[in-house]
Protein backbone atom coordinates (compact mmCIF):
# COMPACT_ATOMS: atom_id res chain seq x y z
CA UNK A 1 0.00 0.00 0.00
CA UNK A 2 1.45 3.23 -1.03
CA UNK A 3 0.23 6.41 0.43
CA UNK A 4 0.70 9.97 -1.24
CA UNK A 5 -0.43 13.09 0.31
CA UNK A 6 -1.48 16.06 -1.77
CA UNK A 7 -3.50 19.12 -1.40
CA UNK A 8 -5.86 18.89 -4.55
CA UNK A 9 -7.15 15.81 -6.69
CA UNK A 10 -8.87 16.05 -9.91
CA UNK A 11 -10.34 12.75 -11.23
CA UNK A 12 -10.91 12.26 -14.81
CA UNK A 13 -9.68 14.46 -17.23
CA UNK A 14 -12.47 15.25 -19.55
CA UNK A 15 -14.10 18.80 -20.01
CA UNK A 16 -14.95 19.67 -16.68
CA UNK A 17 -12.02 18.24 -15.06
CA UNK A 18 -9.49 19.76 -17.97
CA UNK A 19 -10.61 23.58 -17.19
CA UNK A 20 -10.80 22.87 -13.15
CA UNK A 21 -7.06 21.97 -13.99
CA UNK A 22 -5.97 24.35 -16.29
CA UNK A 23 -7.82 27.40 -13.57
CA UNK A 24 -6.40 25.95 -10.34
CA UNK A 25 -3.19 25.75 -11.80
CA UNK A 26 -2.94 29.40 -13.44
CA UNK A 27 -4.05 30.52 -9.79
CA UNK A 28 -0.68 28.74 -8.81
CA UNK A 29 -2.22 25.55 -6.98
CA UNK A 30 -0.51 22.46 -7.40
CA UNK A 31 -2.86 20.31 -9.14
CA UNK A 32 -3.11 16.18 -9.37
CA UNK A 33 -5.12 14.63 -12.23
CA UNK A 34 -5.92 11.15 -11.51
CA UNK A 35 -7.12 9.29 -14.81
CA UNK A 36 -8.02 5.60 -15.54
CA UNK A 37 -7.12 5.79 -19.15
CA UNK A 38 -3.88 5.89 -20.78
CA UNK A 39 -1.97 9.26 -22.15
CA UNK A 40 -2.51 8.82 -25.57
CA UNK A 41 -0.16 11.54 -26.52
CA UNK A 42 2.92 10.00 -24.39
CA UNK A 43 2.15 6.81 -24.81
CA UNK A 44 3.00 7.31 -28.72
CA UNK A 45 1.04 4.33 -29.63
CA UNK A 46 -1.63 5.28 -32.39
CA UNK A 47 -5.50 5.22 -32.78
CA UNK A 48 -6.82 3.41 -34.74
CA UNK A 49 -9.32 3.67 -37.99
CA UNK A 50 -12.46 2.73 -37.78
CA UNK A 51 -11.87 -0.07 -40.23
CA UNK A 52 -8.57 -1.39 -39.20
CA UNK A 53 -9.38 -1.62 -34.90
CA UNK A 54 -6.41 -1.76 -33.09
CA UNK A 55 -5.63 -0.91 -29.40
CA UNK A 56 -7.05 2.05 -29.07
CA UNK A 57 -10.74 0.72 -30.18
CA UNK A 58 -12.23 -0.41 -26.80
CA UNK A 59 -11.34 -0.90 -23.20
CA UNK A 60 -10.07 -3.78 -22.19
CA UNK A 61 -12.89 -5.72 -24.45
CA UNK A 62 -12.85 -8.83 -26.80
CA UNK A 63 -14.26 -7.63 -29.27
CA UNK A 64 -15.34 -3.58 -30.70
CA UNK A 65 -18.18 -1.89 -29.38
CA UNK A 66 -18.39 0.99 -31.98
CA UNK A 67 -22.37 1.19 -32.86
CA UNK A 68 -22.58 -1.12 -35.93
CA UNK A 69 -19.23 -1.89 -36.34
CA UNK A 70 -18.82 -4.46 -33.03
CA UNK A 71 -18.01 -7.80 -35.28
CA UNK A 72 -13.89 -7.13 -35.30
CA UNK A 73 -12.43 -9.33 -32.26
CA UNK A 74 -9.68 -7.45 -29.91
CA UNK A 75 -6.68 -8.26 -27.77
CA UNK A 76 -7.86 -6.57 -24.63
CA UNK A 77 -6.14 -3.21 -24.24
CA UNK A 78 -6.95 -0.32 -22.14
CA UNK A 79 -8.60 1.51 -25.42
CA UNK A 80 -9.90 4.97 -25.64
CA UNK A 81 -13.71 3.60 -26.06
CA UNK A 82 -15.82 2.41 -23.54
CA UNK A 83 -19.69 1.11 -23.02
CA UNK A 84 -22.10 0.97 -20.34
CA UNK A 85 -24.82 -1.41 -20.98
CA UNK A 86 -27.79 -0.61 -19.37
CA UNK A 87 -31.29 -2.72 -19.49
CA UNK A 88 -32.43 -0.90 -22.18
CA UNK A 89 -30.02 2.07 -23.25
CA UNK A 90 -25.79 1.45 -23.76
CA UNK A 91 -24.02 5.00 -22.92
CA UNK A 92 -20.46 5.10 -24.89
CA UNK A 93 -17.76 7.63 -23.07
CA UNK A 94 -14.42 8.03 -23.51
CA UNK A 95 -11.21 6.87 -21.64
CA UNK A 96 -7.71 8.51 -21.55
CA UNK A 97 -6.03 11.87 -21.28
CA UNK A 98 -8.64 14.27 -22.81
CA UNK A 99 -11.50 11.77 -22.15
CA UNK A 100 -14.95 12.27 -24.21
CA UNK A 101 -12.75 14.98 -25.99
CA UNK A 102 -10.44 11.73 -27.40
CA UNK A 103 -13.34 9.83 -29.21
CA UNK A 104 -15.74 12.28 -30.09
CA UNK A 105 -17.23 13.88 -33.63
CA UNK A 106 -15.81 17.34 -32.18
CA UNK A 107 -18.68 19.19 -33.19
CA UNK A 108 -18.85 22.30 -31.23
CA UNK A 109 -22.50 23.76 -30.91
CA UNK A 110 -23.45 26.67 -28.43
CA UNK A 111 -27.28 25.65 -27.29
CA UNK A 112 -29.88 28.29 -27.99
CA UNK A 113 -30.02 30.68 -25.62
CA UNK A 114 -34.05 30.40 -25.07
CA UNK A 115 -33.51 26.81 -24.30
CA UNK A 116 -30.17 27.13 -22.16
CA UNK A 117 -32.56 29.72 -20.07
CA UNK A 118 -35.28 27.10 -19.67
CA UNK A 119 -32.73 24.63 -18.82
CA UNK A 120 -30.70 26.75 -16.25
CA UNK A 121 -33.41 29.27 -15.00
CA UNK A 122 -31.33 30.63 -12.42
CA UNK A 123 -27.94 31.33 -14.55
CA UNK A 124 -27.11 34.87 -15.83
CA UNK A 125 -27.77 33.72 -19.53
CA UNK A 126 -26.18 37.15 -20.61
CA UNK A 127 -23.01 36.39 -19.15
CA UNK A 128 -22.80 33.22 -20.70
CA UNK A 129 -23.57 34.26 -24.22
CA UNK A 130 -20.89 37.14 -23.91
CA UNK A 131 -18.14 35.80 -21.79
CA UNK A 132 -18.28 31.88 -20.99
CA UNK A 133 -18.68 30.92 -24.65
CA UNK A 134 -17.06 33.21 -26.48
CA UNK A 135 -14.02 32.25 -24.05
CA UNK A 136 -14.22 28.41 -24.59
CA UNK A 137 -14.62 29.08 -28.34
CA UNK A 138 -11.65 30.13 -28.24
CA UNK A 139 -9.56 28.05 -25.80
CA UNK A 140 -11.02 24.80 -27.44
CA UNK A 141 -10.19 26.37 -31.46
CA UNK A 142 -13.55 26.01 -32.33
CA UNK A 143 -13.51 26.73 -35.92
CA UNK A 144 -15.47 26.20 -39.39
CA UNK A 145 -15.84 24.42 -42.65
CA UNK A 146 -15.24 26.42 -45.90
CA UNK A 147 -18.62 25.95 -47.87
CA UNK A 148 -16.33 25.66 -51.08
CA UNK A 149 -14.49 22.92 -49.87
CA UNK A 150 -18.01 21.23 -48.84
CA UNK A 151 -19.12 21.79 -52.20
CA UNK A 152 -16.41 20.41 -53.81
CA UNK A 153 -14.48 17.41 -51.29
CA UNK A 154 -15.76 13.90 -52.17
CA UNK A 155 -15.61 13.17 -48.54
CA UNK A 156 -18.41 15.60 -47.80
CA UNK A 157 -20.67 13.64 -50.24
CA UNK A 158 -22.69 12.54 -47.20
CA UNK A 159 -23.43 16.06 -46.21
CA UNK A 160 -24.49 17.50 -49.51
CA UNK A 161 -27.23 14.94 -50.08
CA UNK A 162 -28.80 15.30 -46.41
CA UNK A 163 -28.70 18.80 -46.65
CA UNK A 164 -30.33 18.42 -50.14
CA UNK A 165 -32.69 16.00 -49.26
CA UNK A 166 -33.76 17.67 -45.48
CA UNK A 167 -34.26 20.67 -47.95
CA UNK A 168 -36.17 18.87 -50.54
CA UNK A 169 -38.68 17.46 -47.85
CA UNK A 170 -39.28 21.22 -46.33
CA UNK A 171 -36.42 20.79 -43.56
CA UNK A 172 -33.67 24.21 -42.05
CA UNK A 173 -30.21 22.92 -42.37
CA UNK A 174 -27.35 24.59 -40.44
CA UNK A 175 -23.53 24.18 -40.45
CA UNK A 176 -21.71 22.76 -37.56
CA UNK A 177 -18.48 24.62 -36.00
CA UNK A 178 -15.87 21.67 -35.02
CA UNK A 179 -12.71 21.39 -32.71
CA UNK A 180 -11.31 19.73 -36.03
CA UNK A 181 -9.06 22.21 -37.53
CA UNK A 182 -10.47 22.27 -41.11
CA UNK A 183 -7.68 24.31 -42.46
CA UNK A 184 -5.71 20.54 -41.76
CA UNK A 185 -8.51 18.80 -43.43
CA UNK A 186 -8.20 20.88 -46.53
CA UNK A 187 -4.47 20.02 -46.35
CA UNK A 188 -4.79 16.05 -45.77
CA UNK A 189 -7.17 15.87 -48.47
CA UNK A 190 -4.20 17.61 -50.78
CA UNK A 191 -2.07 14.63 -49.39
CA UNK A 192 0.15 17.32 -47.88
CA UNK A 193 -0.07 15.82 -44.99
CA UNK A 194 -0.93 12.59 -42.92
CA UNK A 195 -4.72 11.73 -43.23
CA UNK A 196 -7.24 11.57 -40.33
CA UNK A 197 -10.58 12.72 -40.51
CA UNK A 198 -10.50 11.37 -44.07
CA UNK A 199 -8.88 8.08 -43.01
CA UNK A 200 -11.57 7.11 -41.07
CA UNK A 201 -10.24 8.18 -37.78
CA UNK A 202 -12.83 9.54 -35.00
CA UNK A 203 -14.49 7.09 -32.23
CA UNK A 204 -11.23 5.34 -31.25
CA UNK A 205 -8.90 8.64 -31.23
CA UNK A 206 -7.83 11.03 -34.02
CA UNK A 207 -4.25 10.98 -34.74
CA UNK A 208 -4.18 14.12 -36.40
CA UNK A 209 -6.17 17.80 -36.94
CA UNK A 210 -8.49 17.64 -33.79
CA UNK A 211 -8.34 19.61 -30.91
CA UNK A 212 -8.53 17.17 -28.13
CA UNK A 213 -8.13 18.56 -24.71
CA UNK A 214 -4.36 17.23 -24.28
CA UNK A 215 -3.77 19.82 -27.18
CA UNK A 216 -5.62 22.94 -25.49
CA UNK A 217 -7.00 22.89 -22.01
CA UNK A 218 -4.76 20.17 -20.68
CA UNK A 219 -1.43 21.34 -22.53
CA UNK A 220 -1.43 24.79 -20.98
CA UNK A 221 -2.49 23.38 -17.78
CA UNK A 222 0.97 21.27 -18.10
CA UNK A 223 2.79 24.61 -19.13
CA UNK A 224 2.22 26.26 -15.77
CA UNK A 225 4.58 23.41 -14.04
CA UNK A 226 2.07 22.91 -11.50
CA UNK A 227 -0.05 19.89 -12.65
CA UNK A 228 1.00 16.53 -12.39
CA UNK A 229 -1.31 13.35 -15.19
CA UNK A 230 -1.10 10.27 -13.60
CA UNK A 231 -2.93 8.17 -16.43
CA UNK A 232 -3.21 4.73 -15.71
CA UNK A 233 -4.84 4.98 -12.34
CA UNK A 234 -8.37 4.22 -11.34
CA UNK A 235 -10.08 5.29 -8.28
CA UNK A 236 -12.01 2.72 -6.76
CA UNK A 237 -13.52 4.35 -3.82
CA UNK A 238 -14.04 7.89 -1.79
CA UNK A 239 -14.18 8.51 2.04
CA UNK A 240 -14.20 11.37 4.09
CA UNK A 241 -12.27 12.03 6.52
CA UNK A 242 -12.95 13.27 10.16
CA UNK A 243 -10.62 16.56 9.38
CA UNK A 244 -12.96 16.95 6.35
CA UNK A 245 -10.57 15.59 4.00
CA UNK A 246 -10.82 13.01 1.92
CA UNK A 247 -8.95 9.36 1.10
CA UNK A 248 -9.15 7.54 -2.42
CA UNK A 249 -8.48 3.95 -3.04
CA UNK A 250 -6.79 3.61 -6.31
CA UNK A 251 -5.40 0.86 -8.49
CA UNK A 252 -2.84 1.20 -10.84
CA UNK A 253 -3.16 -0.71 -13.74
CA UNK A 254 -1.08 -1.70 -16.72
CA UNK A 255 -2.23 -1.74 -20.64
CA UNK A 256 -4.06 -5.14 -20.15
CA UNK A 257 -5.98 -4.46 -17.22
CA UNK A 258 -3.78 -5.76 -14.51
CA UNK A 259 -3.16 -4.19 -10.87
CA UNK A 260 0.40 -3.22 -10.36
CA UNK A 261 0.13 -1.07 -7.41
CA UNK A 262 -2.28 -0.16 -5.11
CA UNK A 263 -2.18 3.16 -3.97
CA UNK A 264 -3.58 5.31 -1.40
CA UNK A 265 -4.28 9.23 -2.03
CA UNK A 266 -4.80 11.64 0.67
CA UNK A 267 -6.48 15.25 -0.51
CA UNK A 268 -7.67 18.16 1.21
CA UNK A 269 -9.69 19.41 -1.72
CA UNK A 270 -11.18 16.83 -4.63
CA UNK A 271 -13.28 17.56 -8.11
CA UNK A 272 -14.75 15.15 -9.22
CA UNK A 273 -14.82 15.24 -13.03
CA UNK A 274 -15.00 11.62 -13.94
CA UNK A 275 -18.06 12.14 -16.32
CA UNK A 276 -21.64 11.95 -15.66
CA UNK A 277 -21.13 8.14 -15.11
CA UNK A 278 -18.14 7.92 -13.19
CA UNK A 279 -19.09 10.84 -10.77
CA UNK A 280 -21.78 9.47 -10.52
CA UNK A 281 -20.66 5.84 -9.57
CA UNK A 282 -18.21 7.25 -7.49
CA UNK A 283 -20.85 9.02 -5.44
CA UNK A 284 -23.27 6.82 -5.02
CA UNK A 285 -20.70 3.75 -4.42
CA UNK A 286 -19.27 5.83 -1.85
CA UNK A 287 -22.82 6.64 -0.10
CA UNK A 288 -23.84 2.38 -0.37
CA UNK A 289 -20.32 1.22 1.15
CA UNK A 290 -19.30 4.06 3.47
CA UNK A 291 -21.64 5.89 4.43
CA UNK A 292 -20.70 8.71 2.52
CA UNK A 293 -23.11 11.52 3.03
CA UNK A 294 -25.14 12.99 -0.11
CA UNK A 295 -28.54 14.93 -0.98
CA UNK A 296 -31.53 12.94 -2.16
CA UNK A 297 -31.25 14.48 -5.12
CA UNK A 298 -27.88 12.74 -6.47
CA UNK A 299 -29.03 10.46 -8.86
CA UNK A 300 -32.32 12.20 -9.96
CA UNK A 301 -32.52 14.37 -13.03
CA UNK A 302 -30.68 12.45 -15.66
CA UNK A 303 -31.42 12.36 -19.60
CA UNK A 304 -30.02 10.96 -22.63
CA UNK A 305 -30.11 14.38 -24.26
CA UNK A 306 -32.76 13.33 -25.91
CA UNK A 307 -30.04 11.23 -28.02
CA UNK A 308 -32.03 8.87 -30.42
CA UNK A 309 -30.12 7.58 -33.89
CA UNK A 310 -31.86 6.60 -36.57
CA UNK A 311 -31.87 5.43 -40.71
CA UNK A 312 -32.50 5.66 -43.74
CA UNK A 313 -31.83 3.08 -46.17
CA UNK A 314 -31.09 3.39 -50.36
CA UNK A 315 -31.06 7.10 -50.53
CA UNK A 316 -30.32 7.93 -54.20
CA UNK A 317 -28.55 4.39 -54.28
CA UNK A 318 -28.81 5.06 -58.70
CA UNK A 319 -27.17 8.88 -58.48
CA UNK A 320 -24.30 7.37 -56.39
CA UNK A 321 -25.83 7.56 -52.72
CA UNK A 322 -24.16 8.86 -50.13
CA UNK A 323 -20.78 8.20 -51.06
CA UNK A 324 -18.31 5.39 -50.41
CA UNK A 325 -15.58 7.82 -48.99
CA UNK A 326 -16.55 10.20 -45.64
CA UNK A 327 -15.16 12.55 -43.34
CA UNK A 328 -15.97 11.66 -40.18
CA UNK A 329 -16.48 14.85 -39.07
CA UNK A 330 -19.83 15.90 -39.29
CA UNK A 331 -20.93 19.22 -40.67
CA UNK A 332 -24.18 19.31 -41.22
CA UNK A 333 -27.37 19.76 -39.47
CA UNK A 334 -31.13 19.32 -39.14
CA UNK A 335 -32.44 22.34 -37.10
CA UNK A 336 -36.32 21.94 -36.41
CA UNK A 337 -36.22 22.53 -33.09
CA UNK A 338 -38.89 25.66 -33.39
CA UNK A 339 -41.05 23.78 -34.53
CA UNK A 340 -43.10 22.77 -31.26
CA UNK A 341 -44.89 19.59 -32.46
CA UNK A 342 -42.01 17.67 -33.25
CA UNK A 343 -38.70 19.90 -31.60
CA UNK A 344 -35.56 18.48 -32.72
CA UNK A 345 -32.03 18.90 -33.75
CA UNK A 346 -29.85 16.10 -36.10
CA UNK A 347 -26.70 15.78 -36.98
CA UNK A 348 -25.96 14.46 -40.42
CA UNK A 349 -23.52 12.10 -39.55
CA UNK A 350 -21.17 10.14 -41.37
CA UNK A 351 -21.05 6.47 -41.86
CA UNK A 352 -17.85 5.84 -43.25
CA UNK A 353 -17.98 1.74 -43.73
CA UNK A 354 -15.57 2.16 -47.20
CA UNK A 355 -18.49 1.34 -49.55
CA UNK A 356 -21.30 2.92 -50.22
CA UNK A 357 -24.02 1.84 -48.15
CA UNK A 358 -26.63 4.27 -49.64
CA UNK A 359 -27.49 4.70 -45.92
CA UNK A 360 -28.34 8.20 -43.93
CA UNK A 361 -27.58 7.79 -40.98
CA UNK A 362 -28.80 10.71 -38.18
CA UNK A 363 -28.52 11.26 -34.48
CA UNK A 364 -31.44 13.18 -33.26
CA UNK A 365 -31.24 15.23 -30.44
CA UNK A 366 -34.75 15.70 -28.52
CA UNK A 367 -35.98 17.34 -25.62
CA UNK A 368 -36.15 15.42 -22.39
CA UNK A 369 -40.04 15.16 -21.11
CA UNK A 370 -39.12 12.92 -18.44
CA UNK A 371 -36.02 11.85 -16.74
CA UNK A 372 -34.11 8.99 -15.75
CA UNK A 373 -32.32 8.17 -12.34
CA UNK A 374 -29.36 6.09 -11.57
CA UNK A 375 -28.95 4.15 -8.56
CA UNK A 376 -25.97 2.05 -7.07
CA UNK A 377 -25.98 -1.70 -7.18
CA UNK A 378 -23.53 -3.09 -4.40
CA UNK A 379 -23.87 -6.58 -5.04
CA UNK A 380 -22.42 -6.27 -8.79
CA UNK A 381 -20.78 -3.07 -8.07
CA UNK A 382 -22.33 -1.29 -11.21
CA UNK A 383 -24.93 1.51 -11.88
CA UNK A 384 -28.51 0.56 -12.54
CA UNK A 385 -29.99 3.00 -14.74
CA UNK A 386 -33.83 3.70 -14.58
CA UNK A 387 -34.87 4.45 -18.38
CA UNK A 388 -37.28 2.81 -20.62
CA UNK A 389 -39.44 3.03 -23.32
CA UNK A 390 -41.84 5.36 -21.38
CA UNK A 391 -39.00 8.04 -21.29
CA UNK A 392 -38.32 8.18 -25.32
CA UNK A 393 -42.27 8.05 -26.96
CA UNK A 394 -41.93 12.07 -27.75
CA UNK A 395 -38.04 10.72 -29.37
CA UNK A 396 -39.61 8.26 -31.17
CA UNK A 397 -42.39 10.31 -32.82
CA UNK A 398 -39.62 12.56 -34.06
CA UNK A 399 -37.35 10.63 -35.54
CA UNK A 400 -40.78 8.25 -37.17
CA UNK A 401 -42.02 11.99 -38.60
CA UNK A 402 -38.41 12.85 -39.67
CA UNK A 403 -37.85 9.79 -41.47
CA UNK A 404 -41.20 9.56 -43.41
CA UNK A 405 -41.14 12.99 -44.21
CA UNK A 406 -37.91 12.63 -45.95
CA UNK A 407 -38.25 9.31 -47.65
CA UNK A 408 -41.97 11.12 -49.00
CA UNK A 409 -39.64 13.78 -50.62
CA UNK A 410 -36.81 11.99 -51.67
CA UNK A 411 -37.71 7.89 -51.56
CA UNK A 412 -35.80 5.56 -49.20
CA UNK A 413 -36.89 3.40 -46.68
CA UNK A 414 -36.41 3.23 -42.63
CA UNK A 415 -33.33 1.44 -41.85
CA UNK A 416 -33.78 -1.68 -41.01
CA UNK A 417 -30.32 -2.36 -41.74
CA UNK A 418 -28.47 -0.11 -38.71
CA UNK A 419 -31.56 -0.70 -36.32
CA UNK A 420 -34.16 -3.49 -35.34
CA UNK A 421 -37.84 -1.41 -36.70
CA UNK A 422 -35.53 1.22 -38.22
CA UNK A 423 -34.91 3.22 -34.74
CA UNK A 424 -32.01 3.41 -32.40
CA UNK A 425 -33.57 4.43 -28.59
CA UNK A 426 -30.98 2.72 -26.99
CA UNK A 427 -28.24 4.58 -27.98
CA UNK A 428 -26.52 7.22 -26.33
CA UNK A 429 -23.25 9.49 -26.60
CA UNK A 430 -24.23 12.62 -24.35
CA UNK A 431 -25.40 11.22 -20.71
CA UNK A 432 -25.74 14.08 -18.38
CA UNK A 433 -27.74 15.10 -14.81
CA UNK A 434 -27.67 13.25 -12.23
CA UNK A 435 -25.44 15.68 -9.60
CA UNK A 436 -27.36 18.88 -11.00
CA UNK A 437 -26.11 22.26 -10.07
CA UNK A 438 -28.03 24.45 -7.60
CA UNK A 439 -29.34 20.73 -6.86
CA UNK A 440 -27.11 18.51 -5.56
CA UNK A 441 -24.54 21.04 -5.52
CA UNK A 442 -24.53 24.57 -4.48
CA UNK A 443 -24.42 27.37 -7.65
CA UNK A 444 -21.04 26.63 -8.19
CA UNK A 445 -20.72 22.93 -8.11
CA UNK A 446 -19.73 22.57 -4.60
CA UNK A 447 -21.84 19.09 -3.60
CA UNK A 448 -24.12 19.66 -0.52
CA UNK A 449 -23.57 17.89 2.85
CA UNK A 450 -19.43 18.62 1.84
CA UNK A 451 -17.53 21.36 2.79
CA UNK A 452 -14.26 20.35 0.29
CA UNK A 453 -15.73 17.83 -2.34
CA UNK A 454 -16.86 19.65 -5.86
CA UNK A 455 -18.57 18.28 -8.79
CA UNK A 456 -17.24 19.64 -12.53
CA UNK A 457 -18.53 17.57 -15.14
CA UNK A 458 -21.71 16.68 -17.34
CA UNK A 459 -23.57 15.54 -14.46
CA UNK A 460 -24.28 18.84 -13.42
CA UNK A 461 -26.59 19.62 -16.67
CA UNK A 462 -29.78 18.49 -15.80
CA UNK A 463 -30.35 15.60 -18.73
CA UNK A 464 -30.70 17.73 -21.95
CA UNK A 465 -28.94 20.73 -23.37
CA UNK A 466 -31.03 20.50 -27.02
CA UNK A 467 -27.33 20.49 -28.71
CA UNK A 468 -24.06 18.34 -28.63
CA UNK A 469 -22.82 19.15 -24.69
CA UNK A 470 -19.46 19.78 -24.57
CA UNK A 471 -19.53 23.49 -25.30
CA UNK A 472 -22.23 23.63 -22.29
CA UNK A 473 -19.85 21.41 -19.92
CA UNK A 474 -17.00 23.67 -20.88
CA UNK A 475 -19.03 26.63 -20.34
CA UNK A 476 -20.34 25.82 -16.87
CA UNK A 477 -17.27 24.34 -15.56
CA UNK A 478 -15.28 27.67 -16.50
CA UNK A 479 -18.28 29.87 -14.40
CA UNK A 480 -18.25 27.11 -11.27
CA UNK A 481 -14.31 27.05 -11.00
CA UNK A 482 -13.90 30.93 -11.52
CA UNK A 483 -16.42 31.52 -8.88
CA UNK A 484 -15.20 29.16 -6.53
CA UNK A 485 -11.71 30.09 -6.64
CA UNK A 486 -12.84 33.92 -6.33
CA UNK A 487 -14.73 32.75 -3.02
CA UNK A 488 -11.22 31.25 -1.86
CA UNK A 489 -12.67 27.71 -1.58
CA UNK A 490 -8.81 26.48 -2.76
CA UNK A 491 -7.26 28.19 -0.14
P1 LIG B 1 -15.60 13.03 -19.83
O1 LIG B 1 -15.13 13.74 -21.05
O2 LIG B 1 -16.49 11.86 -19.99
O3 LIG B 1 -14.30 12.61 -19.02
C1 LIG B 1 -14.34 11.83 -17.85
C2 LIG B 1 -12.97 11.20 -17.64
O4 LIG B 1 -12.92 10.64 -16.32
C3 LIG B 1 -12.67 10.05 -18.59
O5 LIG B 1 -11.40 10.24 -19.19
C4 LIG B 1 -12.69 8.81 -17.69
O6 LIG B 1 -11.78 7.79 -18.12
C5 LIG B 1 -12.27 9.38 -16.35
N1 LIG B 1 -12.76 8.58 -15.22
C6 LIG B 1 -14.03 8.15 -15.01
N2 LIG B 1 -14.12 7.46 -13.85
C7 LIG B 1 -12.87 7.45 -13.31
C8 LIG B 1 -12.30 6.88 -12.14
N3 LIG B 1 -13.06 6.18 -11.28
N4 LIG B 1 -10.97 7.03 -11.91
C9 LIG B 1 -10.20 7.74 -12.79
N5 LIG B 1 -10.68 8.29 -13.92
C10 LIG B 1 -12.00 8.16 -14.18
N6 LIG B 1 -20.20 16.06 -27.51
C11 LIG B 1 -20.18 17.17 -28.28
O7 LIG B 1 -20.42 18.28 -27.77
N7 LIG B 1 -19.92 17.08 -29.62
C12 LIG B 1 -19.69 15.89 -30.24
O8 LIG B 1 -19.44 15.85 -31.46
C13 LIG B 1 -19.73 14.70 -29.45
N8 LIG B 1 -19.55 13.48 -30.02
C14 LIG B 1 -19.48 12.37 -29.21
C15 LIG B 1 -19.19 11.14 -29.78
C16 LIG B 1 -19.02 10.02 -28.97
C17 LIG B 1 -18.73 8.69 -29.59
C18 LIG B 1 -19.14 10.14 -27.55
C19 LIG B 1 -18.94 8.95 -26.66
C20 LIG B 1 -19.44 11.37 -26.99
C21 LIG B 1 -19.61 12.48 -27.80
N9 LIG B 1 -19.89 13.73 -27.25
C22 LIG B 1 -19.94 14.84 -28.06
C23 LIG B 1 -20.12 13.90 -25.81
C24 LIG B 1 -18.92 14.51 -25.07
O9 LIG B 1 -17.71 13.90 -25.46
C25 LIG B 1 -19.15 14.36 -23.56
O10 LIG B 1 -20.36 15.01 -23.24
C26 LIG B 1 -18.03 14.96 -22.74
O11 LIG B 1 -16.79 14.34 -23.03
C27 LIG B 1 -18.32 14.86 -21.25
O12 LIG B 1 -17.37 15.62 -20.56
P2 LIG B 1 -17.12 15.42 -19.01
O13 LIG B 1 -16.26 16.53 -18.54
O14 LIG B 1 -18.43 15.23 -18.34
O15 LIG B 1 -16.32 14.03 -18.84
Amino acid sequence: QIEINRPIIIIGSGYGAAVAALRLCEAGKKVVILEMGINWKESGIPYSGLLKPGRSAAWLKRKTIAPFMNIFPLKPFTGALDKFNFKNIDVWVGRGVGGGSIVNGGMAVVPKESYFKEVFPKLDAEKFYNFYFPLVNKELKVNGIEEQFVKDCPYYKFTRVGEAEAHKAGFKTVRVPNVYDFKYMEREYKKEVPRSALNTEVIYGNNHGKNSLDKTYLAKALATGNLEILDLHCVDMITGNEDKSYCLKVRQIDTSGKTVADKTFRCDKLVLGAGTMGTLKLLLSAQDKNNFPLDNTVGKNWGNNGNFMTGRNWVRPLSGGTGALQSTIPVGGVDNWEDSEHSFFTEIAPLPMGVDVATALYLMINRVDKKGSVTYDKVQNRLVLDWNESHTVRMKANADYFVRKMNRANGGTRSHLLFKNGFGANICYHPLGGCVLGESTNVYGKLKEHDNLYVIDGSLIPGTIGVNPFMTITAIAEYCIENLIAQGEFE
